[in-house]
């Protein structure tokens, strides 16, 4: 990092140390002090070492995300189902509310439009929006199709993808959210069932760093998970944005 970006960052610790334990603030993992360490003074992160050794010796650096110029940037002229645009209209209201929502869409129900409108209308208000899937061809696919249908430019990160610029729209993959420090005001993570996401202690803590505080998050599942409805529900924050599958034989 350049010495002008280091200026106007915010600095982090690198690793955390909490009642005698040390805890990796970008991953959340806890640090093991026998193996995971480089010399006897500096201890490191092994959990997300793919994306660059965090170590403890070193800050982490975060950039303020700064709001966009809004714009109109849906040019989709499809139509939703009656069926989709409740659940469209359902993901807008929760937004508006300030809540969190889990939305059930079983697959071949048109996930990706339903979110279109809940997207368009953030980035109009200038706000920053992140599609993330833990599947790396999920969130090909969506590049693929979303870069067509909004007019604004996207950012697509996965493992190999180009580095980020700063865009309203970015689609990555969930892993990559560990790279992001309260930096979206929408994120909506797809395919929450592709993997226990729940119980993923790193993939949550990514998630809670990379939205802004007052910031929301989406939660599309095409199979309903008991254990994840029951999280939510203890919430008072969330929503649960139609139960009921499609065909409504729920
Ligand atoms: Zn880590």
């Amino acid at each position: 990092m350049t010495n002008d970006l280091k200026e106007i960052a915010q600095e982090l610790p690198a690793i955390e140390k909490q009642n005698g334990r040390y805890q990796c603030f970008r991953c959340g993992s806890l640090i093991d002090q026998k193996l995971w360490k480089l010399s006897e003074e500096v201890l490191y992160c092994r959990a997300c070492i793919q994306l660059g050794r965090i170590r403890s010796d070193q800050k982490l650096y975060a950039i303020a995300q700064q709001n966009f110029e809004g714009q109109e940037v849906l040019n989709w002229k499809g139509t939703l189902t009656s069926y989709q645009q409740e659940v469209s209209e359902g993901l807008i209201q929760a937004v508006k509310a300030g809540k969190h929502a889990l939305v059930h869409a079983v697959t071949g129900a048109g996930k990706t439009e339903m979110m279109y409108q809940v997207v368009a209308t953030a980035i109009k208000a200038g706000k920053a929006v992140c599609i993330a899937t833990p599947r790396i061809d999920v969130c090909i696919e969506l590049y693929g199709r979303m870069k067509d249908d909004f007019s604004c430019p996207i950012s697509l990160l996965h493992g190999e993808s180009e580095p980020y610029f700063r865009t309203p729209l970015v689609i990555a993959t969930t892993h990559q959210l560990l790279k992001f420090y309260q930096a979206f005001d929408l994120l909506i993570i797809d395919e929450v069932d592709a993997f226990p996401y729940v119980d993923n202690p790193i993939l949550y803590k990514a998630t809670q760093n990379a939205i802004k505080k007052e910031g929301n998050t989406l939660y599309l599942t095409a199979t309903s998970t008991d254990e994840l409805d029951k999280k939510v529900k203890k919430k008072k924050s969330f929503v649960i944005v139609f139960q009921e599958d499609f065909m409504g034989t729920h």
